[in-house]
This record gives C-alpha cells, sequence and structure tokens, in this order.
C-alpha cells in the first residue's frame, strides 16, 4: 500500500447510475436484484434513483432505503 493513498482520493470507486446515468461514487449506489429471462440481474443505480422509487423490471425483492 503506497503511503499517502487514502480511498478518499480514489477517484476510481465511481460508476454511472443506470437509472439516471449519473457518475455517482459506489458508496452511494445500490443494487437491486431484478429479473431478466428468468435470470437474476442486478442493477446498480444511485440511492435517490432507489429512494425516489427506481426498481428494475422483474424486481420481486425488498427495497430496504440506505442513508449515507
Ligand atoms: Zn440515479
Amino acid at each position: 500500500m503506497p503511503s499517502g493513498f487514502s480511498a478518499k482520493d480514489n477517484k476510481a470507486l465511481v460508476a454511472a447510475c443506470l437509472a439516471c446515468q449519473k457518475i455517482t461514487p459506489t458508496a452511494l449506489m445500490i443494487s437491486l436484484a431484478g429479473a431478466e429471462n428468468g435470470r437474476p440481474k442486478y442493477s446498480a443505480v444511485c440511492l435517490s434513483c432507489a429512494n425516489n422509487g427506481w426498481r428494475p423490471p422483474g424486481f420481486s425483492g425488498l427495497y430496504q432505503p440506505r442513508y449515507e
């Protein structure tokens, strides 16, 4: 582990939200289990989309809001 490196500065830990396409830190994202052709499919969305009610097609699980 190089010194002077911290997770806070790691800009690689971001991903695009599937719902709003916004680049979001993965710490502020949640993956919701949906289904496609009978197979489980996970969709990573930002917390604001999830909290606004966005769900992947075939979503049948429980969503537990996660606030940071
Ligand atoms: Zn979003």
